[in-house]
């Protein structure tokens, strides 16, 4: 599914890429045609990276534009699919094409590059197979890995990547198992954005959870926002 823009279209497509980001480099106006996943998955890489810009060297090519690049006409740039791009931090500073490659596996980004031998520029497509390069303009490594994190040696756990930027609420799941919580303190900590209980348990209405009441009136004294669910095994 991609859809088709004019070429002066300056709309934005997400928070933070318009169309006009996706242009064809040729030097004609014609049409630009977008995947409309690209944008999104680009905005979501973003945030995960916590970017201060993301520089589209490349997003859509017309056949003729993409052979003189070195690319063929029905590649991932001609279908609208792909973006040559350049993340930066906010310091302003290149974000490594490792991260990048990394974070970008994170958003599901169907085929994933390095494409420079400074690792600074990473082509990212929307394909629905994956297809990830690391090395290849580098050392000629030509092969493909399915986990850039080991693929680079960066360590998951590392805060190299962080996703948590990402991240709109967090919120804790609770039962009595969790004892009589001190929600003043739940609250004071900041880190709390909502709670889920458990209500209960089982067939038997009688199996209300036994701090279900009091988390619930709790958490409305205190403004947390609540959800419920009631906890069963299907058989
Ligand atoms: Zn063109
Ligand atoms: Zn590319």
């Amino acid at each position: 599914m991609t859809n088709t823009y004019k070429f002066n279209d300056t709309s934005m497509l997400v928070e933070h890429f318009s169309v006009s980001e996706f242009r064809c480099k040729c030097g004609g106006s014609h049409d630009t045609i977008i995947n409309p996943e690209l944008p999104e998955k680009l905005e979501r890489l973003f945030k995960a990276l916590n970017c201060s810009a993301i520089v589209i060297n490349s997003g859509y090519r017309c056949p003729t534009h993409s052979v003189n690049v070195g690319g063929s006409t029905t590649d991932f740039h001609t279908k609208g699919y792909a973006a040559d791009i350049i993340c930066y931090d906010q310091s302003g500073n290149k974000i490594s094409s490792k991260k990048v490659s990394c974070a970008a596996q994170d958003v599901g980004f169907g085929g994933i590059a390095n494409i420079d031998s400074t690792y600074t520029a990473t082509h990212v497509d929307v394909r629905t197979s994956n297809f990830w390069k690391g090395d290849e303009v580098v050392t000629s490594d030509y092969s493909v890995t399915d986990d850039f994190y080991s693929y680079y040696g960066i360590p998951k756990s590392s805060g190299n990547v962080s996703i948590t930027s990402a991240i709109v609420a967090r919120g804790i799941d609770v039962s009595e198992h969790q004892g009589v919580i001190d929600w003043d303190r739940v609250k004071a900590s900041g880190k709390v954005d909502f709670a889920i209980f458990r209500a209960g348990y089982g067939k038997e209405s009688s199996q209300v959870d036994k701090q279900f009441e009091r988390n619930y009136s709790e958490c409305k004294r205190l403004n947390i926002p609540v959800s419920a669910y009631w906890y069963s095994c299907p058989i």
